[in-house]
Order: structure tokens, then sequence, then C-alpha cells
């Protein structure tokens, strides 16, 4: 593959922009490394045209997303939709076990039931999550509210859901019987939800949708005539960042964000356009 210095620029400014987009706001560098970078640059310059010669994404951009939208409890999808699984028909359910394992609240899922271009479908419900009864509020969450962002939609224009409603204990993967058990209470939701796309996130939501078939990240595959893509799940992101692995992170948040612009483009759409410092449209 030929990949020039201007292809190399343009994948560096790529990978800086995924980085503002997903909520990075500040990157550590050594000063020594920079120094042969900027000395390329400048030779460079006059060579590279317009495309190389755009400012980066500033360092340390406002956000975009100013403020998540207030988590209040008890937030039931706004929908005329009476028919989608209520926290109260959840409440009681028995099914399986996880009724009876400590669980505080279940997390029937949350959004735009009204056909939102996508819906997000992850594993179980976290601590944060079992106790506010809301999916996806706690670490994950924000991340995944952050991918949202980068995708230009609001929390509140997507459906937000998992293959179980109930806290597993320990937050421990949902046992095969525990998913298939809970899986036709999602099956339900998208049946009346109907989403466009549908994003799942981690193994748990593949193999909880598609349990007859290996479900590659990034691949499409159809669910009820519902195109479905695989992708990361947000708290695999994060253990990167725990970890301090910072090329694990990139490589991960690339791919997360490649599949992002993939179900996207599905639905015929872009990313938004990234806003420099000092734009007002
Ligand atoms: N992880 C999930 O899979 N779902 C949540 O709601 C929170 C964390």
């Amino acid at each position: 593959m030929d990949c020039g210095f201007p292809d190399i620029l343009n994948a560096f400014e790529q990978a800086l922009e995924l980085e503002r987009e997903l909520g990075t706001r500040t990157v550590d560098c050594d000063r020594a490394l920079l120094a042969p970078v900027s000395a390329a640059t400048s030779a460079a310059a006059p060579a590279l045209g317009q495309r190389a010669s755009r400012p980066l994404p500033a360092a340390n951009p406002e956000p975009r997303t100013p403020n998540p939208e207030p988590r209040t409890a008890n937030h039931e999808p706004r929908t005329t939709n009476h028919a989608l699984p209520t926290a109260a028909e959840l409440a009681a359910c028995t099914r399986c076990d996880l009724h009876g394992l400590g669980r505080t609240h279940v997390v029937p899922g949350q959004g735009n039931a009204d056909s939102p271009d996508f819906m997000f479908v992850g594993e179980a419900p976290g601590a944060d999550e079992d106790r506010q009864g809301l999916a996806f509020v706690g670490a994950a969450g924000q991340f995944l509210t952050k991918m949202i962002a980068a995708m230009g939609y609001t929390r509140d224009q997507v459906f937000i859901a998992n293959i179980c409603k109930c806290r597993p204990p320990n937050n421990r993967t949902p046992s095969p019987p525990e998913m298939a058990a809970c899986v036709p209470y999602l099956k339900r939701q998208i049946a009346l939800v109907k989403p466009k796309c549908l994003i799942l996130l981690g193994n748990t939501a593949m193999r909880g949708l598609f349990p007859d078939m290996f479900v590659r990240r990034g691949q499409w595959h159809m669910y009820e005539g519902i195109p479905a893509i695989g992708t990361f799940h947000p708290a695999y992101i994060l253990r990167f960042d725990s970890a301090h692995d910072a090329a694990g992170l990139r490589k991960a948040k690339l791919e997360v964000w490649d599949t992002l612009k993939l179900a996207l483009a599905r639905l015929g759409k872009k990313p938004p356009a990234i806003q420099k410092k000092g734009q007002t449209t």
C-alpha cells in the first residue's frame, strides 16, 4: 500500500478528531518525540496542499455536547407505545434466578421508542444502573453517551437497552439460561420500538440476539429485517484506560468509531462536521 506523508498526517488528524469526539480533552506527548515531526512538517508543508495545512483539532476544545441528559429515576421510554415492557412488569418476572439474587431495580431500557435511527444493546445493568433503574448511566454509560454524541445524536434520540434486565451479582456475565429467559423482553422491545439499525455492544449482546451464529464485530447481520452490527462494549474500552494502555485504547476506539461510521452510512448519514474552536455554526 502506498502510504505517503500526507496519508500519515491525515490518519493522525483523524485519530485526533476521534479522540476529541470521544471525549479526550488532553493528549500526553513527549516534546522530544514531537521535534522530528514538527521539523518534517515545516519542511514538507509547502508540498502538501490544503488538506495537510488545515489546522489540527484544538488540543483542549469545548465539549460539543455540553450536558448529558438529566438522569431521573423511573425514566420510562418516551413513547406512546404502552405495550413495551415496563419496570412494573419486569419487577414481577421470575423467569430466571436473577430476580432473587440481590437486584435493586429492574432496568427495562429507555430512550426514543418511536422508530429511532439506532437502538444500542448492552449486556446487563451494573451497580449504577441497578441503583437508578436506567440503562448505561455508570462509567460505561458515559462512554456510550460520547459514542452517541460523536454520531450526532443525543441519548434521548436513540433507544438504549440490555439483553438482561436485572443486574447479575458482582457484575458477572449473565449465564446462557439467564440470557435466554430475558431476551424475549428485548425482542418485544425491538419489535415495538422498530429501530432502523441495531448496534450490539459486546459479545453478550451479539450472542444474545444471534445465539446460533458467530457474529463478527463490524459485520452486518439482519435481525428480523433490521440491520445489526456488533462492536466492543464500552466497558471493554475503559479497561484499556484503566490499564494505561494508550495504544490499545486508541486501536479499540478507532475500531468502534469505524463501526459507528458504518452504522451511520447504512442509514445514508455521516458523522457531524467537527466544529473547530471559535467556529459558531
Ligand atoms: N453495561 C451494560 O451492558 N449495560 C448497562 O446498562 C450498563 C453497563
